[in-house]
């Protein structure tokens, strides 16, 4: 049967056990919430601050890279020359192809145009390119920038006459000195140059910068989109967030998507010039790298100061456990092992006696006439003679015995691989040392000692009757002497 650990045991583990636990749950508790505070801190400051800071300047630069071809178009519909060439009847073509190639030229534009509204001619740098009709969905953009209010519109659209490039086109308005609408003038840009913007910014503050059209379709990004994604439902993570953006107007929308184990915060407006939704995202995972490893550190530090603390506490468990185990088993007035200690010092000895057949002897002792000198000098000097006598025995038996305090003034000695002579000569010699040294009021003290060998087999009632035998004997005999078991012993 596997022995039970003693419940002191037990109740240490559970105090260490508890003390772990609240330790830990203290440092998870206070990291996890500085972790989060400072995780929510950090998104605030994307979520409220980075992101509209980044769709404000990328608006503005659109606002900046649109100005100034609204200026060259507006400059162009103003022309003197521009609308008396039309006026005079559009005769010399070469005229206009030579003044659009300048302005496109000059201005570095991807195209430059005019539209008459008499003979429907379009014209670009190249000369007369082609006639505009008004069933043709591709010249539809003529007929609605005829009949609009505005001076002027931007519109997004494929070139024509530069291979379907997506152009934006300035198409700005020609009138006649009366007021009256001649055609539409302009300059278009390719998307080329916003693309590039959009790289620009994706590389200098680590975000992702997209336009994506009402429909939801992705017109314009940057060098980080693979082609694939053509729609925004297509976009990981990006369905349940898509609806309310594609619903949004010019104010500027915040949403946040959950991807992997990383969330991204996304800053939408609609860009009236362009008809398009201005997309910027950051994914928190790089601003909160260093807020992760502060919570790294401080769970590091936490487990170090726990075992620190586990140790300290194992360290005090461990030492207030010996002192009470010494507490337990040391008898208070003469610091020797007391009786209950004794005898499981004794029980051992008889299992190694008796597993390598070496030999036990053991040596009870009693004061004689103690209680003359607590009658004659007070229980105080005898309790002192107690003390002398037992550091008396301590001094004289070697450190491998057993001195115990066996009750009241009796004392056992146990002598573990010791012969009963070798026992006996020792038992003379303490109760020499006992009557030459130790005098109470110049009254020479003595002590009566019986010695016995332990035999095989022989359990601890029949061998301690032995030696209380002996020491009866020793008494009777007299006192002042040591009374052994074998009678060729000389004392
Ligand atoms: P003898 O053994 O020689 O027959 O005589 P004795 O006077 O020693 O007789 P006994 O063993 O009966 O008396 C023991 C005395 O020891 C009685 C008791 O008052 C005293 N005694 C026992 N324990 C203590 C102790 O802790 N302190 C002191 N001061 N006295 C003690
Ligand atoms: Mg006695
Ligand atoms: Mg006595």
């Amino acid at each position: 049967m596997p022995s039970r650990p003693p419940p002191l045991f037990n109740e240490k583990r559970r105090l260490l056990t508890l003390l772990t636990l609240v330790v830990i749950a203290g440092f998870l508790a206070t990291s996890f919430s500085a972790f989060l505070a400072s995780r929510d801190s950090v998104r605030d400051g994307i979520a409220a601050e980075s992101l509209p800071l980044t769709g404000d300047s990328i608006y503005s630069e659109i606002q900046k890279d649109l100005l100034r071809p609204v200026f060259i178009s507006s400059q162009m519909a103003h022309d003197t020359f521009l609308r008396d060439w039309m006026l005079d009847g559009e005769e010399n073509a070469d005229q206009i192809r030579r003044y659009l190639a300048e302005i496109r030229l000059k201005n570095q534009t991807v195209t430059s145009f005019l539209v008459s509204a008499r003979t429907l001619h379009y014209y670009n740098a190249d000369g007369l390119f082609k006639q505009v009709s008004e069933g043709e969905p591709r010249d539809a953009w003529f007929f609605r920038v005829r009949d609009m209010a505005a001076e002027f519109e931007t519109n997004v659209d494929a070139d024509m006459a530069n291979r379907d490039t997506m152009t934006i086109f300035i198409n700005y308005k020609v009138f006649d000195y009366q007021g009256r609408f001649l055609g539409a003038t302009g300059v278009g840009l390719t998307l080329g140059t916003v693309a590039r913007l959009i790289d620009s910014y994706e590389t200098r503050f680590q975000r992702r910068v997209f336009f994506v059209d009402r429909s939801g379709h992705i017109v314009l990004t940057g060098r980080s989109f693979s082609a694939s994604q053509r729609t925004l439902s297509q976009l990981p993570g990006y369905a349940p967030v898509a609806p309310a953006l594609l619903a949004g107007g010019a104010r500027q929308q915040q949403f946040s998507y959950a991807h992997g184990d990383s969330t991204t915060l996304v800053n939408s407006r609609f860009i009236p010039e362009l008809g398009w939704f201005l997309v910027v995202e950051e994914n928190d995972a790089q601003a909160l790298a260093p807020v992760h490893e502060v919570l790294w550190r401080n769970l590091t530090i936490s487990a170090v100061i726990t075992l620190i603390v586990l140790a300290i506490a194992l360290y005090g468990a461990n030492r207030y456990q010996s002192r009470l185990e010494q507490l337990a088993s040391t008898d208070r007035l003469t610091r020797l092992l007391n009786r209950q200690a004794f005898d499981l010092v004794f029980q051992q000895a008889i299992r190694e006696t008796e597993r390598d057949g070496s030999p036990l002897s053991a040596i009870l002792l009693d004061l004689d006439h103690f209680k003359a000198v607590n009658d004659r000098r007070g229980h105080q000097t005898g309790d002192q003679v107690l003390r002398q006598v037992a550091e008396l025995l301590r001094d004289t038996v070697r450190d491998s015995d057993v001195v115990a305090r066996w009750g009241g003034e009796e004392f056992v000695v146990l002598l573990r691989d010791c012969p009963e002579e070798e026992a006996a000569r020792l038992a003379e010699l303490l109760r020499s040392r006992i009557a030459s040294e130790i005098a109470v009021a110049g009254r020479p003290l003595s002590a009566s000692l019986g010695v016995a060998e332990h035999e095989r087999s022989d359990p601890p009632e029949r061998f301690f009757a032995r030696l209380d035998a002996l020491l009866y004997r020793a008494k009777a005999g007299g006192r002042n002497q040591v009374a052994v078991d074998a009678p060729s012993v000389d004392v």
